[in-house]
């Protein structure tokens, strides 16, 4: 292959971002469950608001703690107020405080970018809330790595195209770096590209579906490092 410009994905690629959401829910779901209601109801109502809130106003962790914050509302009520308002900001404090000033970067990454650097353009593509996703890039230094950063909403096969035909990049010199199946990688694949997916071991599950292999244009590796080895 002939890549000339390699994209990377940020959350769950370059940092941890999902234990987070993963630890907060967990503590949510503790807490109402503690109040007699059933875990499975509680996990169900989560997984229907989420998506609905996805839908409706994007992604973002000012959503999430939304979905907290309602489905606390919605379960006060059902419990006659024997809820704890106190232990819900507990959580959501602590999920605040999380967005790790700096983000924690996985081993390697830094290192990884400055072998790459000469060799190819390097870019991110990130979706979610632009100042949240600005905000992380920046605390993390990753700019100082990368030729630029683009942040969306969506990462679908229209973003990916849309990319390729503004900086007059071809689909076939151009690599995409990510954990998600569903907004990494298919996608992608899908305009022509080639991809690594890195999988991730807590890999949103709106982030997750079945890839969509190509042959000679899929790859999957097990760490970033290794990225190091093939490029
Ligand atoms: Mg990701």
């Amino acid at each position: 292959m002939q890549i000339k410009q390699i994209i990377f994905d940020a959350d769950d690629t370059l940092w941890e971002n999902n234990i987070y959401y993963v630890q907060a829910s967990s503590d949510f779901f503790d807490l109402i469950e503690e109040s007699g209601f059933d875990r499975r109801k509680i996990q169900q109502d989560f997984d229907d608001l989420e998506l609905r809130v996805v839908r409706e106003r994007g992604y973002g962790s000012h959503n999430f703690v939304y979905i907290l914050e309602e489905l606390f509302r919605r379960y006060q009520k059902l419990s006659k107020s024997t809820l704890d308002r106190r232990r819900l900001r507990e959580i959501v404090d602590r999920f605040k405080h999380h967005p790790s000033s700096p983000p924690r970067l996985f081993e390697g990454v830094v290192d990884t970018l400055q072998y790459l650097k000469p060799k190819y353009g390097l870019y991110v593509l990130t979706k979610g809330d632009f100042e949240e996703q600005r905000g992380k890039i920046l605390l993390a230094g990753i700019d100082r790595y990368v030729n630029d950063f683009f942040i969306m909403p969506e990462k679908d096969d229209r973003t990916y195209c849309d990319l390729l035909q503004k900086h007059h990049w071809k689909a076939e010199e151009t690599c995409m770096v990510g954990n998600s199946p569903k907004s990494d990688i298919n996608p992608a694949l899908r305009c022509g590209m080639y991809a690594i997916h890195i999988p991730y071991r807590d890999t949103w599950k709106l982030d997750n579906e079945a890839i969509q292999a190509i042959d000679g244009r899929f790859f999957e590796l097990k760490q970033f490092t290794d990225l190091k080895k093939v490029l």
